[in-house]
C-alpha cells in the first residue's frame, strides 16, 4: 500500500451507504424491523394514535401504568399516560442514580396535519364541507385532491368521548380538499408557490346527498350530520368539544424496485419514537432508563402535552424521590437523545444543502450538535465533551452514524425538543432518522437507517 493510501486510510474520515457495506444477517434485521415500523404507523396517524398503540405494546412487554405520586423499585417497568396524547415509558435499574443518572430518549408523536375547526361543518353549493385550520409547517398545494381520513375525539355533552377513526380501512369512505382544474387554474399558477393555495381553502369535502326524508328541506349538511348522530349520536354542537384531524388515507408502502426506502404519512417523528420504544423494551441493561413521546412538538412544544411542560421534570422528581436521590443531582449527570428526524440531502434540490454537512440517505442515524437558524438562534448546541461521549459508545459499539445539519447557513433552520430538556441542566443532543420530502403528506426515508437509529438508541441507554 502507497504512504498516501496508508495516510489517508488513517486520518480521513469516510460516509458509508449502510446497504453498501452490510452482510445478509444485518440486511434480513434491517427489513424485519422495518416491517414491525409500518404496523406501527399504520396504528398510529396521530398523536393519540401513537400513545394508545405505544401503550398497547408496552403493556405486552410487561409495563404497568404508573401513577405521579406512586413509589418506584429497581426492576419497574412503567408506562404514564400523559391525557392520551403524550407517553413516558421508563424501567427502573438498580444503579446509584445520583452518579450514573437518567438516560433519557425524546421523540414527538404528533406530525403536520389538518385541523377541523369548532364550528366545521357547513353547506354550498349541493356539497358538505369542514372547516379547517392546519396543524404545523406544511406545504399547503401538497394538501388538496389526495384522499384523506378523519381521525379524533368527540367529548359529547355528557361527558362521553367518542373515538372517530374512519377513511383507513379498505371499503371506508375517504375526504377529501378541492383543488383548481388546470383549465381555469391559470392565475393560481402563476402565484408564488406559498400562496396559491390559501389557509382558508383547505376545506374538507364530507358529502353531497341532499335529506331526502319528511318534506325534504334539501340540506347536504343536515343530511350529514343525520349520518353522524346516526353513527356516533353526536350534534353539531358536539364538534366544539371535539379534537378531530384530517390526514392522508394512506398506509405505509415500500418505495423502490429493491424496497430499500418506506414511504408513509408521518415519519416526523415517529420514526423515531417506534426505535426509541423498541430499544427500551429490548435492552436488559440494569440502567433508569425513560422514552418520551411529545406532543405538540410542531406548534411549539407548548401546553401540558408538549416538551414544555413540567412533568419530564416531575417524573423524575417522582423517580429519583423514590430511589432516596436528590432530583437535581440525578439532572446533573443524566443524558438525553432528542430523538427527531432530519433533513436528508436531496439531488433534486441540491442548492438548499451544504453536501458535507448533511446527511445522506442510508448512511444511518444522524446527530445535529445544534440545530437553530441563522447565527444558531434557538438551540441548545451539545457540548464537545458530550459529543464526544456518544461518539466513543457508538464508535466502541459499531453503530453506523452521521452528521447532518438542516440546509445551508441562513437558508435552512429549524428546531427541535432538545432545548426544553438540556434546559433543565441534562446533556442532550439531536439524533434521528434523515427524511426525504419531510412534511409531506407521504414522506420517505430508509430502512437501514431506520434500524441504525435503533442500534444507536440501544447503544445508548445500555452505556
Ligand atoms: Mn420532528
Ligand atoms: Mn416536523
Amino acid at each position: 500500500m502507497s504512504t498516501e493510501k496508508k495516510l489517508s486510510e488513517r486520518l480521513y474520515m469516510k460516509k458509508k451507504n449502510i446497504y453498501d457495506v452490510a452482510d445478509k444477517e444485518t440486511l434480513q434485521k434491517i427489513y424485519a424491523f422495518s416491517e414491525d415500523y409500518k404496523k406501527y404507523l399504520d396504528a398510529s396517524k396521530t398523536e393519540r394514535e401513537a400513545s394508545s398503540e405505544a401503550i398497547r405494546l408496552a403493556e405486552a412487554q410487561g409495563f404497568t401504568e404508573y401513577k405521579l405520586g406512586e413509589d418506584l423499585r429497581p426492576g419497574d417497568k412503567k408506562y404514564y399516560n400523559n391525557r392520551g396524547k403524550s407517553v413516558y415509558v421508563f424501567k427502573i435499574g438498580s444503579k446509584p442514580l445520583d452518579q450514573t443518572g437518567i438516560k433519557i430518549l425524546a421523540a414527538h408523536i404528533d406530525s403536520p396535519r389538518i385541523d377541523l375547526k369548532q364550528v366545521p361543518l357547513y353547506e354550498d353549493s349541493g356539497m358538505a364541507f369542514f372547516k379547517t385550520h392546519y396543524y404545523g409547517g406544511i406545504k399547503k398545494y401538497q394538501w388538496t385532491a389526495i384522499p384523506l381520513s378523519l381521525h379524533g375525539v368527540v367529548v359529547k355533552n355528557d361527558g362521553t368521548v367518542v373515538t372517530i377513526r374512519i377513511g383507513d380501512e379498505p371499503g371506508d369512505p375517504v375526504f377529501y380538499i378541492n383543488d383548481l382544474l388546470p383549465h381555469l387554474g391559470h392565475d393560481q399558477a402563476t402565484k408564488p408557490l406559498g400562496s396559491a393555495i390559501a389557509g382558508e381553502t383547505l376545506n374538507i369535502l364530507v358529502g353531497g346527498m341532499p335529506l331526502k326524508e319528511g318534506d325534504g328541506d334539501g340540506s347536504v349538511k343536515l343530511n350529514v350530520l343525520n349520518i353522524l348522530n346516526e353513527k356516533y349520536g353526536i350534534t353539531e354542537e358536539d364538534f366544539i368539544s371535539a379534537e378531530l384531524s384530517c390526514v392522508p388515507a394512506f398506509d405505509a408502502r415500500d418505495i423502490g424496485f429493491d424496497r430499500a426506502l418506506i414511504g408513509a404519512y408521518g415519519h416526523d417523528d415517529r420514526v423515531c419514537a417506534y426505535p426509541l420504544l423498541r430499544a427500551i423494551f429490548d435492552t436488559d441493561a440494569d440502567e433508569t432508563v425513560l422514552g418520551v413521546l411529545a406532543d405538540k412538538e410542531e406548534t411549539g412544544s407548548d401546553g401540558n402535552t408538549g416538551m414544555q411542560c413540567m412533568l419530564l421534570l416531575d417524573i423524575i422528581t417522582e423517580i429519583s424521590a423514590s430511589l432516596g436521590k436528590s432530583s437535581t443531582a440525578v439532572r446533573a449527570v443524566s443524558k438525553c437523545l432528542s430523538a427527531d428526524v432530519d433533513a436528508a440531502y436531496d439531488p433534486n434540490f441540491p442548492e438548499v444543502y451544504e453536501k458535507r454537512n448533511t446527511a445522506m440517505i442510508s448512511c444511518g442515524a444522524t446527530m445535529s450538535k445544534y440545530t437553530g437558524a441563522r447565527g444558531k438562534s434557538g438551540t441548545s448546541d451539545a457540548s464537545a465533551e458530550f459529543v464526544g461521549y456518544v461518539r466513543r459508545i457508538f464508535a466502541e459499539h459499531n453503530v453506523p452514524w452521521q452528521t447532518g445539519e438542516l440546509g445551508k447557513v441562513d437558508i435552512g433552520g429549524g428546531g427541535t425538543v432538545a432545548k426544553y430538556i438540556a434546559n433543565l441542566n441534562i446533556d442532550t443532543v439531536d439524533l434521528g432518522v434523515p427524511v426525504i420530502s419531510m412534511h409531506a403528506p407521504f414522506e420517505v426515508v430508509s430502512k437501514a437507517d431506520v434500524y441504525s437509529t435503533y442500534e444507536a438508541f440501544k447503544v445508548f441507554i445500555e452505556n
